[in-house]
């Protein structure tokens, strides 16, 4: 079985200017040891305006964290106001873009048809995606759950190659346990989580299945960490409101010392 690097991600969403990114990722350098980041994959999305900075401070400081998008656009030029390419992000040394996270699907209006094109994008331009599906608390309840994630596995994954599939990160993300301080049980992430690798490998086969990265989210702190990623199927956090202070995301990064 591959030998699978847990990589904990930090969503800063719409948080953090470029002085207070730097702020923050200063103090996180001295927080990190050489093991910590030896033995576990970091990477942080800050807003757009912020990545150059990171990028330059990152960088700079040879600090082994990388650089992460919260999104972009599948197109590589073209008249499309306001958005981002990938090309530009691919230039600023990106290597992981979040495609599809629930607050783009919900507010912004992005389907799984937009999440194919830009899963392809980010591919196309040698950078790796972070594809986010979850359920809602409604679709829960209604006991629809593994169907709503099987259908956004299947819109992302559908037109990659196994060894594609092999190399990207899925983030499962419960609606319900994002920003609201209710984390799934470290047993329902599990059930989850292993669902979906069972659904990637009737996908696209068992090597695709057993490489692939995937992620948990949904108010990951440092006192829950540990017990999530104690799970066969679960490699990694996406953490969006844990990940705004250099101390708590640091305890995160470590979850191995809880
Ligand atoms: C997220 O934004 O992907 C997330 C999981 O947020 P939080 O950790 O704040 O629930």
């Amino acid at each position: 079985m591959p030998e699978r690097t847990p990589l904990i991600s930090g969503n800063w969403k719409m948080n953090l200017n470029h002085f207070e990114a730097t702020a923050l990722l200063d103090k996180l350098r001295y927080l990190l040891t050489k093991e910590d980041t030896e033995s576990v994959d970091v990477s942080v999305h800050p807003p757009f305006t912020d990545i150059r900075t990171v990028q330059t401070f990152l960088e700079s400081e040879k600090v082994p964290i990388a650089i992460g998008a919260q999104n972009c656009h599948w197109e590589a030029n073209g008249a499309y106001t306001g958005e981002v390419s990938p090309v530009f992000l691919a230039k600023l040394n990106v290597s992981y873009v979040i495609v599809g996270h629930s607050e783009r699907r919900q507010l912004f209006g992005d389907t799984d048809v937009i999440v194919q094109r830009k899963v392809g994008a980010v591919f196309a331009h040698g950078m790796t995606p972070i594809l986010c599906c979850g359920e809602t608390l409604a679709e829960r309840e209604a006991g629809a759950a593994h169907g709503i994630v099987t259908g956004q596995i299947h819109a992302g994954i559908d037109a990659l190659k196994p060894d594609q599939v092999a190399s990207m990160v899925i983030a499962y993300e419960p609606i319900w346990a994002i920003g609201t301080g209710q984390t799934a049980s470290a047993a329902d992430a599990q059930e989850a989580c292993g669902w979906i690798r069972a659904k990637v490998a009737e996908m696209k086969g068992a090597e695709a299945a057993a490489a692939v990265r995937i992620q948990y989210g949904g108010s990951v702190k440092s006192s829950n960490v540990a017990e999530l990623m104690g799970q066969p199927d679960i490699d990694g956090a996406l953490v969006g409101g844990a990940s705004l202070e250099a101390e708590e995301f640091a305890r995160i990064i470590q979850f191995r010392l809880a």
